[in-house]
């Protein structure tokens, strides 16, 4: 990308926390905020939450500097055009709510609103685990699935913002069934609570308030049903890379979510999975590496969005 020296704010609306932050001029973290996310309360307690934010944000700044460039990262469907947000998962109740003017106008600023996954793939992208890369392909895996296209260096949000719900490809003809409403989506088979069924299934038992990490410490003190869940995981997840790499022919897939701490357990299935399903000879399949912000992946990316809109 072009040299870009800017500051700029990201804010990350999560389900129950928002978290914003400021990028200096050499895209450094300058500042990290967090409040709870009014989620249940509308638009107008939202941004009573963002303007406090915003004026700590840019407090010590010269006012020459101000205001700086805004962008906003949220799960669910947006339209990046128009920073509409049609519906969000972390955002109760919320129907085509056009959050790009009505926090622009408040804060006095154009703003750039993307879906939490792409702020996340162009976080990664530029600043994480795909450092150079100009064709990346990022996953977050958690209780849902999302994904983002960086495709020659920028990211590719498709005719309605709706690009990259990889979590949605089908994957098994009947498989077990999706959120969304479809069978067989990769969510159904590699999101937190398939992880949980599948170790259900594999040991023969119920056990309630089960989570990833606990399988995660089961695994690391040689559960061997915890190991196979998390490599059959690997595994599923690594077809559908394969299916990617003949559609994108990416650089590199970046993997994060809220599982990402059990990476070690489940990627190497993953590689072997993608290497075994694509064409390719296997010096040319993708690396496939885990990410490398952590949770600052949201607000950074909208960071990043912000700034390279205002500097083009
Ligand atoms: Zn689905």
């Amino acid at each position: 990308m072009g040299e870009v020296r800017l500051r700029g704010i990201g804010i990350d609306i999560g389900g129950t926390a928002v978290k914003a932050g400021r990028l200096g001029p050499a895209q450094e973290l300058e500042l990290h905020l967090e409040r709870p996310t009014p989620a249940r309360e509308g638009p107008d307690a939202l941004l009573e939450v963002l303007l406090p934010l915003l004026e700590e944000l840019e407090a010590a700044l010269p006012q020459s500097e101000c205001p700086l460039p805004l962008g906003v990262g949220c799960a669910g469907l947006i339209e990046p055009t128009t920073g509409l947000v049609r519906t969000s998962p972390n955002l109760p109740g919320w129907r085509d709510v056009p959050l790009a003017d009505l926090l622009g106008s408040a804060a006095g600023r154009p703003v750039v609103v993307l879906n939490d996954a792409n702020a996340f793939t162009l976080a990664e992208s530029r600043l994480g685990a795909g450092r150079s890369a100009r064709t990346v392909i990022g996953l977050t895996l958690g209780t849902g699935v999302g994904g983002g296209l960086l495709l020659d260096g920028r990211l590719w949000t498709g005719q309605n913002g709706f690009a990259g719900e990889l979590g949605h490809m089908p994957l098994v003809a009947d498989g077990p069934p999706c959120l969304c409403g479809a069978r067989g989506c990769l969510e159904a088979l590699v999101g937190t609570p398939a992880i949980i069924r599948r170790y259900g299934e594999i040991t023969g038992r119920v056990e309630a308030a089960l989570t990833p990490r606990l399988l995660a410490a089961r695994a690391g003190q040689g559960d061997g049903a915890a190991l196979e869940t998390f490599r059959e995981t690997g595994r599923l997840l690594g077809l559908a890379l394969g299916g990617l790499t003949h559609l994108l022919d990416p650089n590199l897939f970046i993997v994060g979510g809220g599982i990402s701490g059990a990476s070690d357990l489940i990627l190497p299935a993953t590689r072997g999975a993608l290497a075994g399903s694509v064409m390719l000879p296997a010096a040319l399949v993708p690396d496939v590496r885990p990410a490398a912000l952590g949770n600052s992946a949201g607000w950074i990316g909208a960071a990043l969005a912000a700034i390279e809109r205002a500097g083009t």
